[in-house]
């Protein structure tokens, strides 16, 4: 252990009603989808055991419904009988089994819910759900507060610590909370007392059931990010109430899921909403969990030290890294894994109804399906060439295997396209996922020739077990006249800060990097690169002005009027298909994405036929008109091919060399797939 325990504050152990956690660490709920595949519950156990085994002080599980309607959805995951609750007993005891402790989430989705069955405080429906809620009769509220107590009854019968009561995210107490969709007149209705009353007698029946032993937490709506919203005493009425209900700990949400405002994607500032917790923390004596965007244990540990919070909630960074925690206490943080917000293979998997799992973490929900480390074949001597994204995973899993490896890399740094993905504003936690690689190389004892093309020869000489070509991609070169133009840049040029934009700019090419770029130039200057690595964090007043986040405690929901940023730049992104540009893009952040350039005046120009470009700029047809688009200049992000001449030389020579990532196959090429096969790859040696 280092002489000066690290992260003093996070790790400390804290009490929380009858139980004192190890330290101040929350997995947070997620929905994990895992549940429907595996009635046995043994791909769950496993998932949360090693979130255990790797230091997590406390785990909550994905939402479970305590009655029929309060379903996600027509499979979702519920909790109303003996036999159901005898059925997540493994949950529980592999993770009690692995030093941890275990709270069931029992959640209604109220008017999210997507189910024919939809109830809610009211029939006004959500934007984001077409169906229209029932409103419930007032003895059906009623008997909603003790369905919740038997499903905690249930849970503690399942052998969990306690439960999570979730109020938080537009959720179904949180719509009774609000004047946005309570429009009752019954004594669920009107005074904030009376809206409050469905969330206090749900956590007081559920402690008049459990008794003390039992730790309850209540999640709740911090800041709901809507109009209609609670403003800041509200929320602290609430907690109160909650608090004299019996909670014994009080869990933060940020916005409900209809809300406009990105909360959890990665152009949210780390720990950005730590003000609105610090203000419930004020007013409470239990401890306050603040979650979002919290992804460090420098972070984290600042946060508690600075008295804003009592502990924090993590609930993709232990996606990310299960044994985050281990490796904060042993003084290797630069170690750990780290979630980059990007929602890829988590929120968007669910969205698409897939189980959950991490983009930089493959294993992430299918523990049972890789094998443990080191490898149990012996040692291999591996090559891999290339060390973006795919050849950088297979290298560090390789080594962590046990194998000696050697990774060769043409250029002079590590990162292939993801030091151009770093260089997009709000894309800085890329910076996390290199540190995280070179630590892995420097720990498995890597061999890393930087500046190196090793010839096919060189690798078919004996010395290697395994061959592995991650060469990766070149851009495409499109067939315009005039492609030779100064003002024409290629978008590696113009990220990687060789070539520089003018102020009227035509992108050619609206695929995750054409708005990347787009991003990038329709930034304020001195935001671009270098990027300092934390930017994010320095910028939560530049976030709130621009989506409308206010910290005034008397603004409803607290939102404020957004405040355009003044646009550097007109940009236009252009495409041949007809369809609107931006359907590739993330689920879950995509939107967001495409709001924010919107607002920085972003044109898009679909059906395009590009003719030429010179010096008058970029003439192009849409729909048989000619058109000219006077720009000063013109970025190329027409998508990549595959570099991977070195494959079919060793082909040549009698080697079999394992080919990955954008070397494999150019076309939707993300870090996504490149580091699942460059992790499963390393896996099979
Ligand atoms: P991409 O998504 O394939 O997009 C390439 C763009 O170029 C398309 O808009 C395409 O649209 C256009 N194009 C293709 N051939 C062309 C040609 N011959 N002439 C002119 N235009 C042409 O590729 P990318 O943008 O380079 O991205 C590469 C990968 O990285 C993708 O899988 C992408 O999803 C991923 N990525 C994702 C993100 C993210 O935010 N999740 C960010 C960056 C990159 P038309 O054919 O309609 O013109
Ligand atoms: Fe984080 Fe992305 Fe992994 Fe989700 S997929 S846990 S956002 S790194």
């Amino acid at each position: 252990m280092p002489a000066h325990p690290p992260f003093p504050a996070l790790l400390a152990p804290l009490r929380v009603g009858a139980h004192t956690l190890r330290n101040r660490t929350l997995m947070g709920s997620m929905h994990t989808g895992i549940e429907r595949l595996d009635r046995s519950n043994e791909r769950l156990a496993a998932f949360y055991a090693e979130r255990a085994r790797g230091g997590a002080g406390l785990i909550v599980t994905g939402g479970f419904a305590m009655n029929e309607a309060a379903k996600l959805d027509e499979h979702g995951p519920i909790l109303v009988s003996e036999a159901e609750a005898d059925a997540l007993r493994p949950i529980p005891q592999a993770v009690h089994a692995a030093g941890g402790k275990i709270l069931l989430q029992v959640l209604h989705t109220g008017r999210y819910g997507k189910t024919p069955a939809l109830v809610g405080a009211s029939n006004i429906p959500s934007p984001i759900n077409r169906r229209v809620p029932r409103p419930l009769e007032t003895a059906e509220v009623w008997q909603t507060i003790d369905d919740y107590a038997r499903c905690a009854e249930l849970a503690m019968r399942a052998g969990f610590d306690g439960v999570e009561i979730m109020g938080s995210e537009g959720y179904f107490l949180n719509q009774f909370a609000a004047l946005r969709c309570n429009n009752r007149s019954d004594e669920f209705g009107g005074s904030v007392e009376n809206r409050h009353r469905v969330a206090v007698e749900t956590v007081r029946r559920t402690r008049e059931r459990l008794g003390p032993a039992a730790l309850i937490m209540y999640r709740i709506s911090a800041l709901d990010l809507v109009e209609g919203g609670a403003p800041a005493d509200e929320v602290i009425a609430l907690a109160r109430a909650v608090e004299a209900a019996g909670a014994d700990v009080i869990n933060t949400g940020f916005g409900w899921h209809e809300a406009r405002i990105p909360t959890i994607a990665y152009m949210v500032p780390r720990a950005a909403f730590r003000f609105a917790a610090a203000r419930i923390k004020q007013a409470l004596k239990i401890p306050l969990i603040l979650s979002n965007r919290i992804n460090t244990p420098e972070v984290a540990d600042e946060i508690i030290a600075a008295g804003d919070a009592d502990m924090v909630s993590m609930a993709r960074p232990f996606l990310a890294d299960a044994a985050f925690v281990n490796k904060a206490a042993a003084g290797r943080p630069d170690a750990i894994n780290t979630c980059i917000a990007c929602n890829q293979a988590c929120l968007d998997f669910i969205f698409t109804s897939q189980p959950t799992s991490c983009l930089v973490n493959p294993r992430a929900g299918r523990e049972l399906e890789f094998d443990e480390m080191p490898a149990s074949r012996g040692r291999r001597r591996v090559a891999v060439v290339g060390a973006g994204a795919a050849g950088l995973a297979c290298a560090v899993t390789a080594a962590q295997r046990g194998h000696a490896v050697e990774l060769f890399e043409a250029g002079g740094e590590i990162g292939g396209q993801l030091n151009l993905a770093r260089a997009v504003p709000g894309k800085e936690e890329f910076n996390e996922m290199l540190r995280y690689f070179r630590t892995g190389l420097a720990d498995g004892g890597v061999a890393l020739r930087l500046n190196r093309r090793p010839a096919a020869a060189e690798l078919a000489c004996g010395d290697y077990d395994h061959v592995v070509v991650a060469t990766g991609v070149r851009a495409r070169v499109p067939d315009i006249p005039g492609l030779d133009h100064p003002k024409v840049i290629g978008y590696a040029d113009l990220l990687a800060g060789r070539r520089k934009a003018g102020r009227r700019v035509a992108v050619i090419g609206a695929g995750g990097i054409g708005f990347d770029v787009a991003e990038y130039l329709l930034h304020e200057e001195s935001a671009q690169p270098p990027n300092n690595g934390h930017a994010a964090t320095g910028e939560v007043g530049g976030f709130f002005r621009e989506w409308g986040v206010s910290t005034s405690a008397e603004a409803p929901g607290g939102l404020a009027q957004p405040v355009a940023p003044r646009p550097l730049r007109t940009v236009t992104l252009l495409q041949r298909k007809p369809e609107k540009p931006g359907r590739t893009l993330g689920l879950s952040t995509g939107w967001a994405l495409r709001a924010r350039l919107e607002q920085r005046g972003l044109q898009t120009l679909s059906g395009c036929t590009y003719e030429r470009i010179d010096d008058a700029g970029l003439h192009l047809r849409i729909e048989g008109e000619p058109q000219l688009l006077e720009v000063d200049t013109v970025v190329v992000c027409a998508g990549q091919e595959s570099e991977n001449a070195l494959a079919a030389q060793l082909r040549d020579l009698g080697v079999a060399p394992a080919v990955i990532g954008g070397a494999e196959l150019a076309a939707e090429l993300d870090a996504l797939r490149a580091i699942d096969q460059g992790t499963r790859l390393a896996m099979s040696f």
